[in-house]
């Protein structure tokens, strides 16, 4: 198997579902599948680890959710070509084809890389890695993608994926694939018109820190993400001007915003910080842009509260 089949067999994991809603879950467990193998570990897991494993990964990094089932993915993955279940001829299912959990128990069922695959990211580790950019690439945003690399163990290096050398790899095909989804995911007139439209100042604390006349540490966040796709991903009234800590907070779900454009906090998040940084600005009017198309979009801000910041409090209607 060739560095550019493997590209492309991780890249086609089919995730999204229409309207926007989250299924991460190939991807987090293919992560955790090559998060293994880079730290040259068993090809092979037990179901019982690899579900209590995804399952805390989907907690932090999936849509929240009332019910999480690591079964689904450790089941389907297999299709897309990078998962094996030697014990799967066993394992018997139900009518709509998922793996009944007491079976994949009973019949000690072990999941991980295919051996081909897991042959190739464990001598390539450029390739493995430029797997893992992509995956990130496609599914979350890049405020994530830290937290995402250190809950599956994945130490980057200095391979970043800003550095890595796109020249050396022409004609592979990947590298340019690779490049593209990251020229893809930043679009620097979004940025400039979002800040300008919120007057260069994060939209929930104000800040507005300026170095050489020019704005630090203020980003221009997509409400809904931009993997999540639509048509009006990059208008302004899908972003919001925020400093770089409440961007990671927006993101991971910390805060979303209700309808009236007030700040509503998560009752999870807990410790040293979230009266300051959270608490104080709950249930207060962010600043808003001029122009009243600019203002966040509705649909927008649904979707925030559906996929990443989870059951909302009662009477609050987009
Ligand atoms: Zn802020």
């Amino acid at each position: 198997m060739t560095p550019s089949e493997l590209q492309s067999l991780f890249a086609s994991l089919k995730v999204w579902h229409g309207n926007g809603w989250r299924a991460p879950h190939k991807p987090l467990l293919a992560l955790w599948a090559i998060g293994r193998c880079l730290r040259h570990e068993a090809r092979l897991a037990p179901y019982h680890e690899v579900a209590h494993e995804l399952e805390g990964l989907l907690r932090r990094f999936g849509p929240p959710r009332k019910r999480i089932s690591p079964d689904l993915p450790f089941w389907h993955l297999q299709r897309d070509g990078v998962w094996e279940i030697p014990e799967a001829d066993r394992v018997t299912e139900t009518k709509s084809g998922h793996a009944h959990v007491t079976s994949l128990r009973r019949e000690g069922a072990r999941g991980g890389l295919p051996a081909d695959v897991f042959q190739v990211l464990r001598q390539d580790r450029v390739t493995a890695l430029d797997i893992v950019h992509s995956l990130l690439d496609s599914h979350f945003p890049v405020t994530l993608h830290d937290d995402i690399l250190s809950a599956v163990g994945i130490n980057t290096g200095h391979v970043d994926s800003d550095v890595l050398n796109f020249d050396d790899r022409e004609g592979s095909g990947t590298g340019q694939d690779f490049e593209q989804v990251r020229r893809r995911s930043r679009d620097p007139s979004f940025s400039k018109k979002v800040l300008d439209a919120y007057r260069e100042q994060c939209a929930v604390c104000s800040f507005s820190v300026r170095l050489h006349d020019a704005p630090v540490a203020l980003d221009a966040a997509h409400i809904k993400w931009h993997r999540a796709g639509g048509r009006d991903r990059d208008k302004v009234s899908n972003g919001l001007s925020l400093c770089a800590l409440h961007h990671r907070l927006f993101d991971a779900g910390a805060f979303t915003l209700s309808p009236k454009y007030t700040v509503i906090a998560s009752s999870e998040a807990a410790g040293s910080g979230r009266n300051q940084f959270l608490e104080q600005f709950s249930r207060r009017p962010i600043l808003l842009p001029e122009r009243t198309d600019d203002y966040p979009d509705h649909r927008s801000l649904k979707w925030h509260q559906r996929e990443v910041f989870g059951p909302i409090v009662e009477g609050v209607d987009y």
